[in-house]
């Protein structure tokens, strides 16, 4: 797909102060990054502006800060780590209002090539409301703005948006290009068959993702909690499992949907059922695997079964483009896992473009060391979803087009 943006490979930025929104949001345990891959994945952009001779000020948001300022949402402990991976030291500019003395000061003393890191954009209460001056005194800072953050470009904040009334002079960095070219391709201009698998927890939260997946895959594979609204569409008893009766109807029209398109939506054959919700979510349970219409009444589905697991990875065999959003199972209970293991170890198997559609599906395959073996895993959760629903994406839309 071609994104007609404005990208970094098209700016000159020698001299010029650039503000660059980064996706910093990442885990943290007592003050510990547990997980940098945002950051890893945000370095290409930062050494290509600091190579050009950019003056490179990186703002980003961490977690949700409800009040304003709250040191354990500090971006210190990223400054640290981002200074290890660039090699090269990163003030960090720490100021409770963002854009504050200690920002002005920093900026007012870099040199071409230095980098800046303000602090978390959510200590201002504007930020998430994209409302002034937040935007405007970010913006003061620089000349030009690189959107980099493909995780909350699906929000309009002061740091993914606002900022661009006042900075004419935008583009997108490699991380953005990246994500967008996997997504787009996938999904508008799919070497086919092109196979969609989504599960997670309920229907209602993915909705139109199913209906705009339906008329652009081959296939659509449904597993998780929301194939059992599915499976009591089709009339099917399903015991006590994750049902939302209010999306039933939903369900029945998505079928009809795929008959009338003439495409394959594969549901769950057989189920792995227990007698309750494991308490805690990992504690060992005991388990049994039946036919989809086989579910007694006091019983639960907490994974695909075995056969089913069997069915997808086949379908995904014959695929030349996979997109999988969403977990077939509980997961986080090893004997529950086994579905979502199965289909992440039939992606690694297969030649076909694989993509991970971020959140707890490219948790599981990072986790379950099949990260390698994909072609892409997305950074952003719900940016990956609302893209795969064929929405535009605010911080997108805001980014100058290509001449
Ligand atoms: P994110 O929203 O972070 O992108 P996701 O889309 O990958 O995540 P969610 O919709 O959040 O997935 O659902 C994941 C949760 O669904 C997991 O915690 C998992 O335990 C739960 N889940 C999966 N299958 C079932 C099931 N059969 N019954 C109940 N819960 C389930």
């Amino acid at each position: 797909m071609n994104l007609n943006k404005v990208t970094v490979d098209d700016i000159n930025v020698a001299g010029k102060k650039v503000l660059v929104r980064c996706d910093f949001n990442v885990p943290l345990k007592d003050g510990v990054i547990t997980n940098d891959n945002r950051i890893t994945a945000a370095l290409p952009t930062i050494q290509k502006l600091i190579n050009d001779g950019g003056k490179v000020i990186l703002c980003s948001h961490l977690g949700k800060p409800k009040n304003g300022p709250e040191a354990k949402f500090s971006l210190a402990p990223v400054a640290v780590r981002l200074s290890e991976l660039l090699g090269k030291e990163v003030v960090f500019a720490d100021d409770d209002t963002v854009v504050g003395d200690n920002a002005k000061k920093a900026v007012a003393e870099m040199k071409d090539g230095d980098v800046v890191l303000l602090q978390n954009t959510r200590f201002r209460k504007e930020e998430t409301k994209n409302l002034e001056p937040f935007s405007s005194e970010l913006a003061s800072l620089a000349e030009v703005f690189v959107m980099d953050a493909f995780g909350s470009a699906h929000r309009a904040h002061c740091s993914t948006a606002g900022v661009t009334d006042h900075i004419k002079d935008t583009a997108v960095g490699y991380l953005m290009q990246k994500e967008i070219n996997y997504l787009g391709n996938a999904v508008e201009t799919p070497v086919r068959p092109f196979v969609a698998i989504l599960g997670g927890a309920k229907v209602a939260d993915k909705l139109n993702v199913i209906s705009n997946l339906l008329e652009k895959c081959d296939t659509l594979i449904i597993g998780g909690g929301m194939a059992y609204t599915f499976l009591k569409a089709k009339g099917y008893e399903v015991g006590t499992s994750l049902v939302d009766d209010t999306k039933i109807d939903y369900c029945k029209e998505m079928i009809k949907k795929a008959e009338d398109l003439g495409k394959q939506l594969l549901l769950p054959i057989d189920t792995t059922i227990t007698k309750d919700f494991p308490d805690p979510i990992d504690a060992p349970i005991e388990v049994t695997v039946v036919d989809s219409n086989k579910i007694p009444a006091d019983m639960m589905g907490l994974d695909i079964g075995t056969k089913t697991a069997e069915l997808y990875a086949d379908a995904v065999k014959s695929a030349k483009t996979v997109v999988w959003n969403g977990p077939m199972g509980v997961f986080e209970n090893p004997i529950l896992a086994k579905g979502t293991i199965a289909v992440a170890q039939s992606l690694a198997d297969t030649d076909a473009t694989t993509i991970i559609g971020g959140g707890d599906s490219a948790a599981a395959v990072i986790q379950l060391g099949f990260a390698d073996k994909m072609s892409h895993i997305s950074t952003g959760g719900g940016a990956s979803l609302e893209y795969l629903e064929g929405k535009v994406l605010p911080g997108i839309a805001v980014i100058a087009d290509k001449k």
